[in-house]
């Protein structure tokens, strides 16, 4: 039987499987399309998920470089420059690649894990009892798993199926339209890789602008065509029964402005109109042995770029724990840990695009409400509340109140060991458990748990803790109190002391 199949080779699924192959569970990924489609979707990974993707070894892969990621210096929150220069501590990342190469990255590190990814295969039904679920595929032929994951995206098969419902609310009174574009270059600004419009003036490239009649965002994306969008909110509402073409989107950006922008098509690329969206969260990520990740569980304006930091971990606080219930070691209830621990982060993501939504709206009040807007993103305190909800820095999952890391991201500590110093982000490769001790005592407490728990000893750099105990998802399961609190923290994630202890092994 398969441990876990997962509907949906999109991000979010290609990147669980990657977490539960990582941790010695092989699943299997049924994805209806027989080719990847190449639909244009993000442009970029935005927060705290950098920071994960560089603990899996996919930073480099994706973005060719191999230093650490570097917080960016300036953002975009509802059409406001967020100048991230004036933090003390800036958690903001990006990693600015089309949806299309994520998931070919994915997939190939997936493929490299030895995750069997069947293409051309779409879910139909399922039926589950207590011990395993029959799936049924298109081809009229079922298949049995232990669990099976929806990451079957917004429209998702698997949550009507299993009966979880999809409150929320659906927005229909805008329109956007989007192109890959060229403009003359007459109208490209040498010293911001902007735009200068005749009759308008100075577009800022990579940032929302909104002016009375409706929002223009002009991205010249290094090394690919660059992408003109435009948003409106009109009287009469535009439907989507014809295709969109460019004078559609140059008469939207000439109404939006003020002035004529001319527009060529760059290449075959994009021409997309989209009149409505939705926000909403399932009501349930679980039912029984069937799980929901990604846009299956939740789906919201895609303003600001959240919905990946979202997903991708989402899988990554999935996958160790789905992978230790397969294997029999998980306490009872981790498995509804992702739950508990991955809502109350969908529905801060919901307040903020909604919120950024509605600072992007027309009319004269919303113009007041920025203007008060503006006032207060002056003072670093909101600027950097601002940046720690766009980039997920604020998560914090429930935790012993007297541990101050718990429950947070582990910082990027670099543990100075006998070979030298060595970043966290190399130390999490492999998605184990990990202690880092500066002590050199607590390896001894942590011996039982040597087959699911690395332990690396050496000073560490980087935090003020004397000893962090990593969760596989970058989260801190404990940090330095004494051996009963640790005992007490490995107990609760990684289950109990395994008979015939310390047959682990000290990392270097
Ligand atoms: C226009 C737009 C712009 C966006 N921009 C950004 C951005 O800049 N940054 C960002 O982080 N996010 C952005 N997002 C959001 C991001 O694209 C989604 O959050 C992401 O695609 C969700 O991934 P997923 O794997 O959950 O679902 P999907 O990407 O939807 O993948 C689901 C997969 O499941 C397959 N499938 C569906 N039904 C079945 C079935 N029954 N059986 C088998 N397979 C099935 C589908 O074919 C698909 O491959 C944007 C979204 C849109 C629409």
């Amino acid at each position: 039987m398969i441990d876990v199949l997962i509907a949906g080779a999109g991000p979010n699924g290609l990147m669980l499987a990657c977490e539960l192959a990582l941790a010695g569970v092989h699943p299997v990924v049924l994805e209806r399309h027989h080719t990847p489609t190449g639909e244009p979707r993000a442009n970029g990974l935005v927060g705290q998920v950098v920071r994960l993707l560089d603990r899996r070894g996919l930073y480099t892969r994706l973005t060719g470089d191999s230093n650490p990621p570097a917080p960016l210096p300036s953002f975009t929150f509802g059409a406001f420059p967020l100048d991230l220069t004036m933090l003390a501590d800036n958690p903001h990342y990006v990693i600015g690649v089309p949806q299309a190469r994520l998931e070919a990255t994915l997939a190939a590190r997936a493929t490299e894990l030895g995750v069997d990814i069947r293409r051309g295969h779409r879910v139909t039904g399922f039926h589950q009892d207590e011990d395993q679920v029959n799936v049924n595929l298109s081809d009229g032929t079922e298949l049995s798993c232990r669990f099976l994951v929806g990451a079957d995206g917004g429209h998702s098969t698997v949550r009507r199926l299993a009966d979880i419902g999809f409150p929320g609310v659906t927005e229909d009174r805008s329109v956007s339209r989007t192109a890959t574009v060229t403009v003359p270059a007459s109208h490209l600004d040498p010293d911001t890789g902007g735009l200068l419009i005749p009759g308008y003036g100075r577009l800022t490239p990579f940032q929302h602008t909104r002016t009375p009649h409706g929002l223009i965002t002009w991205a010249p994306f290094p090394g690919r065509p660059a992408i003109l969008s435009t948003k409106e909110w009109p009287d009469t509402p535009v439907t989507d029964d014809t295709p969109m073409d460019l004078a559609e989107l140059r008469a939207s950006a000439a109404r939006v402005l003020g002035a004529d922008l001319p527009l060529a098509l760059d290449g075959p690329g994009l021409l997309r109109r989209l009149t409505s969206g939705n926000t909403r969260i399932a009501d349930r990520y679980r039912s029984g042995r069937v799980l929901l990740a990604g846009d299956a569980a939740h789906v919201h304006p895609a303003i600001g770029g959240p919905g990946l930091n979202l997903g991708l971990q989402d899988v990554a606080n999935l996958g160790w724990k789905l992978a230790a219930t397969v294997h029999g070691w998980a306490p009872d209830g981790l498995l509804d840990t992702y739950e508990t621990e991955r809502r109350p982060v969908a529905e801060r993501v919901v307040m903020s695009t909604q919120a950024q939504s509605a600072l992007i709206g027309p009319g004269d009040e919303i113009t007041g409400l920025r203007q008060l807007f503006a006032e207060l993103l002056r003072k670093p305190e909101v600027t950097g509340h601002i940046a720690a909800l766009m980039s997920g820095a604020d998560v914090s999952y429930p935790a012993e109140p007297a541990d101050p890391l718990a429950g947070r991201t582990a910082p990027d500590v670099i543990v100075h060991g006998e070979h030298g110093p060595v970043r966290l982000a190399e130390l999490t490769r492999t998605a184990r458990p990990l202690l880092l001790d500066s002590t050199a005592t607590f390896a001894e407490t942590a011996a039982p748990w040597r087959d699911r728990v690395d332990v690396v000893t050496g000073k560490l750099e980087g935090t003020t803790a004397s000893a962090l105990l990593v969760r596989p998802d970058g989260f801190v399961a404990w940090s330095a109190g004494d051996a009963a609190t640790l005992r007490s923290a490995l107990t609760r994630f990684f289950g109990g002391p395994a008979a015939g202890a310390g047959q682990g092994r000290n990392r270097p």
